[in-house]
């Protein structure tokens, strides 16, 4: 079997658009743009790329936002302040703080202060409870990104046999209990798991968040299930690269790593994918491109709901 490749940009695409026009329908119906405040703190080059990400793309959908760089030494109650500001700013639709942050700030105490109506990431306890009870909540974006290509790829959700490994309170949770809430039978795996591929090898739809480069091989994969692969790992040794790639792709890996250092490889070993799966995410160019698109449809949502619009 050769896996059918799910790219995640015409997804991403779709929404974006859907996105774009709703946007030019809230401006010219009721003459606002949804506006999202983004914060870093100190100089972290990985989060200035992510921010710098989100503040192009809500530009490119015409959403508004707003921009606040700090210094690394920020101290904790200063961020706490200007999240009071942000959430009293009747102009600002949703709030990112941008993850990492440096060790002297408290990341509870300033994730817990974000009003949970403009908590686009859907990290607050007040989201993580509401999505877990199935009511209207902000959802985290990974997790959300990962229905939309199940869903757009018309992959049956309802009734599989839905497996993740991983089990963090950004990807692993939340979206055991969206898949959940979609009627797959849900199977969350950890580390502490014992006899991982006996139940992998099991499921309809495998979900890998588990941050280890191509840890999840043939012995994991059901013969035609759907392998979606959420992890994003750096691996700068090219000696590695043979194991997870073949033709034309090793060079251009072995190519990246020495140009910048490292490539990008997922958690699920794609040789193994492509031979055994039915359909398969790659990384990059899978369920990563999502994440920035459910940023902004998050943003729309929290904007609408504040403001009472339909
Ligand atoms: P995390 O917080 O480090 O959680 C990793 C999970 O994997 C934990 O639950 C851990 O189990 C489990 N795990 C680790 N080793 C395992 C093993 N050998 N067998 C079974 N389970 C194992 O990571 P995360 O934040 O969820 O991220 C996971 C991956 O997704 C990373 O590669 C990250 O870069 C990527 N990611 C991608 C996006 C995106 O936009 N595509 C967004 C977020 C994250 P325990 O709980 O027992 O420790």
């Amino acid at each position: 079997m050769t896996a059918k490749i799910l790219n995640g940009k015409p997804i991403a695409d779709a929404i974006k658009s859907e996105i774009s026009a709703e946007v030019a329908r809230l401006r010219e119906i009721h003459g606002f743009a949804p506006c999202l405040a983004v914060v870093r703190v100190g100089d972290d080059p990985a989060s200035a790329v992510y921010v710098g990400n989100k503040l192009k793309t809500t530009e490119e959908l015409g959403l508004t936002s707003i921009h606040h760089h700090l210094p690394a030494e920020t101290k904790n109650e200063e961020l706490l302040a200007l999240i009071r500001t942000l959430n009293e700013n009747d102009d600002v639709d949703g709030i990112l703080v941008q993850l990492p942050l440096p060790t002297q700030i408290d990341e509870s105490a300033i994730l817990e202060l974000i009003d949970p109506k403009k908590d686009v990431d859907g990290f607050h306890p007040i989201n993580v409870g509401r999505l877990s009870q199935g009511r209207e909540s902000l959802v985290p974006c990974t997790p959300a990104g990962v229905i939309e290509i199940l869903k757009r790829s018309d992959i049956e959700i309802a009734g599989s046999n839905a497996v993740i490994v991983g089990r963090s309170n950004i990807v692993g949770k939340p979206l055991a209990v969206l898949l959940l809430q979609e009627n797959a039978t849900v199977t969350a795996c950890h580390s502490r798991t014992r006899e991982l591929p006996a139940i992998t090898s099991q499921a309809d739809i495998l979900i890998a968040a588990i941050g280890r480069p191509g840890y999840i091989r043939a012995e994991h994969i059901k013969e035609g299930a759907a392998v979606i692969d959420v992890g994003i790992n750096k691996v700068s040794d090219p000696s590695q690269i043979a194991e997870f790639y073949d033709g034309d792709e090793v060079e251009k890996r072995v190519a990246a790593i020495e140009s910048r250092g490292f490539t990008l490889v997922g958690d699920v070993n794609k040789l193994d994918a492509i031979a055994k799966a039915g359909a398969y995410t790659p990384v990059p160019g899978g369920v990563g491109l999502l994440t920035i698109a459910m940023l902004m449809r998050n943003t729309i949502d929290a904007a609408k709901r504040r403001r009472g619009i339909g």
